[in-house]
């Protein structure tokens, strides 16, 4: 699927209006961290609402809007709530908004977790996609407008923004793991395609360290069916091995970009370059990006 044969990317759209799709679309598999059953479906929102996951299982039905006051936790993986109803891991999902410049959608889910599915944000790019991009033409986009350049340090992270001819984004991994050592990950949004080039990367963790996740009531979905796995000496995937060299870091990417639509705003003109990040500092580098666009 690529953007430039279809013409349909509202990224590149300089007036398309706010995006929604043209029809519903469903999904279901497990959760990775609680690891129960759920389904989702994509509902197309007429209305200028942005993202919200609307819980269908509860009496009456919960909305619980994708914005950054909602986010109730971020240990591995960004989850959202309001009063006793959780959404967890919504990361994947929010990062094809992004990617595909969605801005208004109604997620219904039954059950407590995304799924999973292959552990990254190319089955619901494809179920968006294939639901076909609506532009609503009287709603404007929402920009979110830097008037100068900033960097800041977030525990280890390092994010450095600044205006720029269009909206890029560059990650970098690192890790002493022999294997790893340091990778970047590069992507600009008008141009290159998302769903080619970042969608396909899948969460990964190490082998190390999944007991102990799990000992904390992560990761009990977790298989190789949507994780990549790292041992000490290989990678441990489903059939086929990495899908890019540089897997983790585009990774790493796909889950900024899933955080920062958090903010509720479209990102244009922006250059963001980042490295040490996790779910905890990507959210509150999306704090402070609001706080320096005044919005
Ligand atoms: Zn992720």
């Amino acid at each position: 699927m690529n953007f430039s044969e279809n013409s349909e990317n509202p990224l590149s759209l300089s007036n398309a209006g706010r995006t929604t799709i043209k029809k519903t679309a469903s999904l279901n598999g497990t959760g990775l961290h609680k690891g129960g059953k759920s389904e989702i479906t994509f509902v197309p929102a007429e209305e200028p609402s942005g993202i919200r996951f609307v819980k269908t299982d509860v009496f009456p039905r919960q909305a619980i809007e994708a914005g950054l006051k909602n986010v109730i936790d971020t240990a591995r993986g960004t989850s959202l709530g309001i009063g006793k109803h959780a959404i967890y891991t919504v990361e994947h999902v929010l990062s094809a908004c992004m990617g595909l410049g969605i801005d208004d959608l109604d997620v219904e889910i039954r059950g407590d977790e995304i799924p999973a599915m292959d552990g990254s944000a190319l089955p619901f790019s494809l179920a968006l996609l294939g639901a076909g991009m609506k532009f609503k033409q009287n709603q404007p986009k929402k920009i979110l407008n830097l008037s100068g350049k900033f960097e800041i340090s977030i525990e280890k992270a390092k994010y450095k923004v600044k205006p720029s001819g269009s909206l890029q984004f560059s990650v970098t991994y690192e890790h002493p793991h022999k294997l790893i050592k340091k990778q970047t990950a590069e992507i600009c949004l008008e141009k290159d395609d998302y769903v080619k080039e970042i969608a396909p990367a899948r969460t990964f963790g190490f082998k190390s360290e999944i007991e102990e996740l799990r000992k904390h009531g992560l990761a009990l979905g977790g298989s190789l069916e949507n994780a990549v796995v790292i041992d000490e000496n290989c990678f441990l995937t489903s059939p086929g091995g990495l899908r890019f060299e540089n897997e983790f870091a585009r990774h790493k990417l796909l889950d900024l970009l899933g955080d920062l639509k958090l903010t509720g705003l479209s990102l244009r003109n922006l250059s963001v370059e980042a490295s040490y990040t996790s779910h905890r500092t990507n959210v509150n580098f999306a704090k402070l990006l609001l706080e320096r666009t005044g919005k």
